[in-house]
């Protein structure tokens, strides 16, 4: 399995491989790689000749330093769980310098709206940190398909909206979110939890799938005082930051339920002052 830190010596070795008409797959990654992010590269296997997974996490993402800091970083034993699947495997591990330069100055884009509600409310400069990082790591990979999870369903909208706006020139994959035997989604935040945290967090997915049953006969108003209540039920370890329930392709936050469109639910709750997201599609 190749692994490169250099931009140059990854296309150095990609360059040969595109002109055979090999075709690339590209999986990024913050690394703490867990079965989640293990099912994006089975896919990107399947579907193409070569994977590509980066490796990096990307400081101009976190609005946090403290998340940034505590954010597991374990490239060492996620190169081996990558070896055990595969030597298609090609991995980028990235300097912050190669990817940023010297300076980190970032690119402005348009994200019409999308970045409005939700993360982007909650996370000031998330997505402008995510779509800068996004767009020089498809830059680098050339990709022909690019992995993306529906955990996190607002990123993927934006980064298909960007990906065709800005012709980065690669098709986008949406890929199922993968789940603890509890129904938490798996996330490399999850092993901040303690065992009994973790363990209690299947609340979250449990709660969503009621909104889901729910969902043709009650108003939004309403599923949103379901979830309130139920996540109030559980304060010892958790706190509410938000419950949006929204059109699943504008991410326009839903007022009443229109039988001809698509919605999806969206959550972000704090454990143990670990921020976790999940979302689920209503109908
Ligand atoms: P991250 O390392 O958290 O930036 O995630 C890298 C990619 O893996 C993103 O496209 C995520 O949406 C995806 N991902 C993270 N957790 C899961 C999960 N539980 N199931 C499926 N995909 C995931």
């Amino acid at each position: 399995m190749k692994s490169f830190s250099a931009k140059s010596d990854l296309q150095t070795y990609l360059n040969p491989l595109r002109k055979k008409k090999k075709k690339i797959g590209f999986v990024p990654t913050m690394g703490a790689l867990h079965k989640g992010h293990l099912s994006l590269v089975k896919r990107a296997l399947y579907k193409t000749d070569v994977c590509v997974v980066s490796i990096y996490v990307n400081p101009t993402q976190f609005n946090d330093f403290k998340d940034l800091e505590s954010y597991p970083r374990t490239v060492d034993s996620d190169v081996l769980k990558l070896r055990q699947i595969s030597d298609n495997i090609v991995v980028y591990v990235p300097t912050n310098e190669d990817i940023y330069g010297k300076d980190f100055s970032l690119s402005d884009f348009d994200f019409m709206g999308l970045d409005k509600i939700m993360e982007g409310a909650n996370r000031p400069g998330h997505f402008k940190g995510v779509a800068n990082v996004v767009e020089r790591l498809i830059n680098a990979v050339q990709p022909k398909f690019t992995f993306f999870g529906e955990k996190d369903y607002q990123q993927l909208s934006i980064i298909q909206h960007l990906n065709q706006k800005h012709r980065w020139r690669t098709t986008i994959v949406p890929c199922p979110t993968e789940r603890e035997y509890n129904g938490l989604a798996l996330s490399s935040r999850n092993q901040k939890l303690s065992e009994t945290s973790r363990e209690k967090s299947g609340v979250i997915y449990e709660i969503l799938k009621q909104v889901k049953l729910k969902f043709s006969t009650n108003s939004m108003e309403n599923l949103k005082l379901y979830v309130k209540k139920k996540i109030s039920m559980h304060k010892d370890f958790i706190e509410l930051e938000y419950f949006e329930i929204a059109d699943e392709l504008t991410l326009t936050p839903a007022k009443k339920n229109q039988k001809k469109l698509k919605y999806r639910a969206f959550i972000a709750a704090k454990v143990e002052g670990v921020r976790l997201i999940d979302n689920i599609q209503l109908n």
